[in-house]
C-alpha cells in the first residue's frame, strides 16, 4: 500500500515536471542531442556497453584485501576542493557581471531566466550565511556557482533556518542566479557506498538531509561524490549501495536531481570510469533525478587525455556512447598537477596544469555545455583568481583567445 502509493506519488510528481521543464529546456538539449544521435548510429553505444557489461563481471574483484582502513579510506574521498572552503573570503573588487537579460518563466523555488550560452563561476564561501555565497559570485563575474551548504568536514550541523533560506533565495533572484546555475556539493565524509554500516547509515541519512536543503533552498541540482569501496568489498557491491543510497533518497524528497561526480580513480573510489557512473545510473530508478558532473582534472586523472583535441573528443564519444549526454547535468573546471591517467586528485589553475588551456577553449566553444552550471575548483592563491579565470575562460566563448 505504501509502495503503492509512493508509485503515485512519483508518477504525479514526474507529469508535473514534464510540464515545467518542457518550457524551459533550451536549445542546447536539441543540439545535445542532435549530436547523441548522430555519434551513435550505428547501434555503437548497445555494442560498446554490453561487451562492458560482460568484461566487468571477470574484471570486477576486491581492489584489495583489507590495505585501506577508514581513516584512509576517508582521506580517499577527500578531494583537493578541501581548500575551497577558506580561501575566497578576502574582499574581492567588485566587477560588472554579464548576466542574461533573457526572457524570466516561473519554474519551481526560483524565478528562471531562460538558460542559453555558458553558466561559468566557480565554487564560492558561505561563511557568514548560506546567503554570502550570492554576493561571492557576483563579485568574481560569475554566472553560476558552486557551494557547500554547510559545514562539509562534520556529520552533524545546525538546521537550515527559514530566514537564511528566504534571504539566499531573494539574492539568488536579485543575482539573476537560477536554480540550474547553482551546484552544491555534497560533504566529504558522506560514503553512499560504505562497507561500514554505521557510515552507510550516516551518509544515506546525510544525503536526505541535503537534498531537504536544496528542496527549501529552491535548488535543483545536488552534486557528490560516488563512494568508496574503502578495499572492502567489490566495486560491483558498493555500486548497488551507491544506488540504493539515491533510491532512498529520492523517495524521501521531491525534485532534486542527484548529481555524480566522476572521479580521478584514486584510492578505492568509484565512478573514476564513465562505465562505473553508468551501472549507477541504470540501478536508479527515477532516472529524472540523477546525472553526471564531469570533473576535468578527474577525468584527465582518471585516463581521459582532454589535452589533444582527438583526446577531447574521445571522452566526449565515450561520455556519449556509455553515460548519454542527457545525464550531463554540469562540469567541475579544473585543470591537473598530476600527469594523464595519475589517479591523483590535485587541482591547479586554468592553463597552468598538464591539462592545458586547449581543453578549456573547447569546452567554452562546445554547445553540448550550454546552460549548465561550469565551476571552477581551482586553487585560488590570489584574492582575484577566479575572477581572471572566469574571464578567460568567458573570452574563449567570445572568440578572443
Ligand atoms: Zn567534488
Ligand atoms: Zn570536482
Amino acid at each position: 500500500m505504501v509502495h503503492e502509493l509512493l508509485k503515485m506519488r512519483r508518477s504525479v510528481r514526474l507529469a508535473a515536471k514534464t510540464i515545467s521543464e518542457v518550457s524551459s529546456q533550451s536549445s542546447n538539449q536539441i543540439v545535445r542531442l542532435k549530436a547523441r544521435s548522430k555519434s551513435t548510429k550505428g547501434g555503437k553505444k548497445t555494442n560498446k556497453y554490453s561487451v562492458y557489461k560482460k568484461s566487468i563481471k571477470r574484471n570486477r574483484e576486491t581492489s584489495s584485501t583489507s590495505d585501506c582502513d577508514e581513516n584512509e579510506c576517508k582521506e580517499s574521498m577527500v578531494n583537493c576542493s578541501g581548500i575551497i572552503e577558506e580561501k575566497i573570503k578576502p574582499k574581492l573588487k567588485r566587477v560588472k557581471t554579464e548576466q542574461d537579460n533573457s526572457t524570466v518563466i516561473a519554474s519551481g523555488n526560483l524565478q528562471q531566466p531562460m538558460l542559453q550560452g555558458k553558466l561559468v563561476g566557480a565554487h564560492v564561501s558561505i561563511s557568514g550565511g548560506i546567503q554570502n555565497a550570492v554576493s561571492e559570485a557576483l563579485k568574481i563575474g560569475a554566472k553560476a556557482f558552486g557551494l557547500f551548504l554547510r559545514s562539509q568536514r562534520q556529520w552533524k550541523s545546525k538546521p537550515l533556518e527559514d530566514k537564511a533560506a528566504e534571504l539566499f533565495k531573494q539574492a539568488c533572484e536579485r543575482g539573476g542566479f537560477s536554480a540550474r546555475a547553482i551546484l552544491p556539493h555534497g560533504i566529504y565524509l558522506m560514503n553512499c557506498g560504505s562497507p561500514e554500516e554505521e557510515t552507510l547509515a550516516k551518509s544515506r541519512e546525510t544525503l536526505v538531509e541535503e537534498l531537504k536543503r536544496c528542496e527549501k533552498l529552491g535548488l535543483a541540482l545536488y552534486n557528490f561524490h560516488p563512494g568508496s569501496t574503502c578495499g572492502k568489498i567489490t566495486v560491483e557491491e558498493c555500486i548497488d549501495r551507491i544506488a540504493q543510497s539515491i533510491n532512498e533518497a529520492h523517495l524521501q524528497t521531491n525534485h532534486v536531481v542527484t548529481v555524480l561526480e566522476n572521479m580521478s580513480c584514486q584510492g578505492n573510489t568509484v565512478g573514476g570510469k564513465f562505465e562505473e557512473l553508468r551501472e549507477i545510473i541504470d540501478r536508479v530508478e527515477d532516472k529524472s533525478r540523477v546525472g553526471v558532473c564531469i570533473d576535468t582534472c578527474h577525468a584527465f586523472a582518471a585516463g581521459y587525455d582532454i589535452s589533444s583535441d582527438g583526446g577531447f573528443d574521445k571522452m566526449m564519444q565515450e561520455f556519449e556512447s556509455v553515460i548519454g549526454l542527457k545525464y550531463l547535468r554540469a562540469v567541475h573546471l579544473n585543470d591537473s598537477k598530476g600527469e594523464l591517467g595519475c589517479h591523483l586528485d590535485r587541482h591547479e589553475n586554468i592553463g597552468k596544469g598538464k591539462i592545458g588551456i586547449n581543453a578549456f577553449r573547447r569546452l567554452m566553444m562546445d554547445p553540448r555545455f550550454n546552460g549548465i552550471p561550469m565551476i571552477l575548483e581551482t586553487p585560488c592563491e590570489a584574492e582575484n583568481t577566479y575572477q581572471k579565470e572566469v574571464k578567460l575562460l568567458y573570452s574563449f566563448r567570445d572568440g578572443k583567445s
